[in-house]
């Protein structure tokens, strides 16, 4: 039981508790208002090398290919790390560049493309997402889009447009269709020499600052996994907090209709198209 102290007038009390409560609240808003970023690398399972990624914080999500050797093994890993696992589907790009087993192209019927996402998603077990690799092709297409969201919304996958081309109707399709989504901020290692993925790095947190959230992909370059794990540990210097991708898209999502929404136009970066 509390003892009052009777030399202690009643309204310094009230005014004591008072603002230990506020403290309180101000504490769990500031919280709330720190600038959030999500990282996901993707392209991981190319070869044995890429596990040199396992070493990053494990708030960072992996992305990995499908049907690849280490598919599995990397879905595993990640998954005993308690880290959050997508798959990244290969999909037809403008350039007509390689795409690997699972890929999905324009000519695909709907049964193709539902059997391929089905094969795929098996070889990365622990998949709570999907990203496109390339695509920029195919997320114009609506046909092929709508089918890879009934797919995703049907095994409750959330699903992030990695925005190969500013064109991608990825995301409005996977909104359209009950899908939750985000999309990328900032490539980090378009070109993977220290000081530009340092540049898209700040880049990112400048973002986050402004909208209070911003996604990165990278990839797992030596260079980026020894950047990463350099500049993710000095993060609340700036001020920034890296969270799992999953947290955020589901933050997002109940706070979607409440949160001034980013500025695409001038969030988006211009890149070549894949
Ligand atoms: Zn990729």
């Amino acid at each position: 039981m509390i003892k009052i102290n009777s030399n202690y007038p009643a309204t310094q009390w009230i005014r004591a508790v008072l603002l230990a409560f506020l403290c309180c609240l101000s504490f769990s808003a500031q919280s709330v208002k720190t600038p959030k970023i999500a990282l996901i690398i993707d392209d991981m399972g190319n070869t044995s090398r890429d596990s040199a990624a396992f070493s990053l914080p494990t708030e960072v999500a992996f992305s990995i290919l499908p049907l690849t050797r280490l598919s599995q093994s990397y879905s595993r890993q990640a998954t005993q790390q308690n880290r959050d696992v997508m798959l990244h589907i290969p999909m037809e790009s403008l350039a007509g560049n390689k795409l690997g087993p699972g890929a999905i192209t324009a000519d695909m019927s709907t049964l193709s493309i539902r059997t391929t996402l089905t094969q795929a998603l098996a070889s990365v077990p622990d998949a709570i997402g999907v990203n496109n690799h390339m695509g920029s092709k195919l997320t114009q297409l609506s046909g092929p889009m709508s089918t890879t969201m009934q797919f995703l919304v049907e095994h409750q996958l959330f699903f992030v447009d990695s925005r190969t081309t500013r064109y991608s109707k990825a995301e409005r399709i996977a909104n359209d269709t009950g899908v939750m989504s985000l999309r990328r901020n900032v490539f980090l290692d378009h070109n993977a020499t220290h000081e530009q993925i340092d540049q898209q790095f700040q880049r990112l947190l400048r973002l986050a600052k402004k909208y209070g959230f911003a996604v990165g992909i990278a990839h797992p370059y030596p260079q980026t996994v020894s950047y990463l794990e350099g500049a993710l540990v000095n993060l609340s210097d700036h001020g920034v907090q890296l969270i799992a991708l999953s947290e955020l898209m589901h933050t997002q999502q109940i706070a979607r209709r409440q949160q001034h929404p980013i500025n695409h136009k001038e969030a988006d970066q211009t890149i070549a198209p894949k």
